[in-house]
């Protein structure tokens, strides 16, 4: 018999649904993901769920790549009302739905499934939920200049909704510069213009420095910084960091990266990656339940549920 005063079940214990919530008209949400553990989605969801005493329960499922098909076409058979995707899942995901959204296609890439009448409707939310919190906190990227450091998934997701929202300039700086060219030919063929997107190599520090200086908005999407590499930091020119710049980094854990301390300390704004995440699952649920939730409870459900940095 297992040991339920180990560390490990009372940690469950902590995170237990009561079961006497669930009940036969239970609707079921989730993430499929691989590994799915470190996903904080359930806790967020669940949390906004219970606040506005909805009947749906959002769970985890471990789906590996060979049963991403089988697991996605089994949604309508097990009445499953949607399910959010994330790693490895989201590219391959977009070819095994009936339907996509025009932003989910350009980014070539989908995070939220929704069964309707037994067909799979997809959509990409992560561009919403980057964009929603910069413009509450009032800027407006139509004919500015904006830095982009990182070339992978989410810098897709940014890049498409920076274009969507008419940016002058997208300044593109990555490690390998063929992944930041090979976005920029996607913008350019998805017909934003062959001029929008401006590949840049990381290590170009004389390059880099000028376009920083040239921007108001500086979007960190790589992995440097991220837990556990919290001591890692993306190699920008710090001297180009100014007064009036705003730093959004898309890392969620740590809270405050060290390039938001950096960037602080050189006089800019500074905006972390909890938002986005909380927004792009904000956009899921109301695709979902049809009802915009309560942010503010799904992003203290995202603080509270993260690891210590
Ligand atoms: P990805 O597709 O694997 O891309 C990784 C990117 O990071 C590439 O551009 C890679 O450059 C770069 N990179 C990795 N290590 C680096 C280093 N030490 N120095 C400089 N560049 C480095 O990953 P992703 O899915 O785009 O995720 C990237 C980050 O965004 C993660 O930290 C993730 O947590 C965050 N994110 C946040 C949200 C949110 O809701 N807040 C959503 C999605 C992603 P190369 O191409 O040169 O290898």
């Amino acid at each position: 018999m297992s040991d339920l005063t180990s560390p490990v079940h009372r940690a469950l214990d902590a995170d237990a649904m009561r079961p006497a919530d669930i009940r036969g008209t239970t609707r079921i949400l989730g993430v499929f993901g691989d590994p799915v553990e470190h996903s904080v989605s359930p806790q967020m969801h669940n949390a906004a769920l219970a606040r506005l005493g909805l009947p749906f329960v959002y769970v985890p499922f471990r789906v590996v790549p060979v049963a991403l098909e089988q697991a996605l076409r089994s949604l309508p058979a097990l009445g499953i009302v949607g399910v959010n995707l994330t790693i490895p899942h989201k590219e391959r995901a977009l070819g095994l739905v009936d339907e996509a959204t025009d932003e989910a296609r350009e980014v070539g890439a989908i995070n939220t499934v929704h069964c309707v009448g037994g067909r799979l409707i997809a959509d990409n939310t992560d561009g919403r939920g980057f964009y929603t919190p910069l413009r509450e906190a009032g800027f407006d990227a139509a004919s500015q200049s904006v830095v982009v450091i990182g070339a992978g998934g989410a810098a897709r997701s940014v890049v498409f909704r920076l274009a969507r929202e008419g940016a002058g300039a997208i300044w593109l700086a990555n490690r390998a510069i063929e992944r930041a060219e090979a976005l920029a030919r996607s913008v350019t063929d998805a017909g934003y213009g062959d001029r929008l997107v401006r590949p840049l190599a990381l290590h170009d520090a004389t390059a880099l420095g000028s376009a920083m200086a040239g921007s108001d908005l500086l979007v960190q999407t790589t992995r440097a910084g991220m837990y556990p590499n919290s001591g890692e930091i993306p190699a920008i020119p710090a001297e180009a960091l100014h007064a009036g710049m705003l730093v959004y980094d898309l890392i969620y854990n740590p809270a405050e990266t060290r390039l938001m301390a950096l960037a602080r300390s050189r006089g800019c704004a500074v905006m972390g990656g909890a938002k986005m995440l909380v927004y792009q699952g904000a956009a899921a649920f109301e695709r979902w339940t049809g009802i915009w939730p309560p942010t503010e409870v799904m992003e203290a459900a995202v603080n509270s549920s993260l690891p210590a940095a």
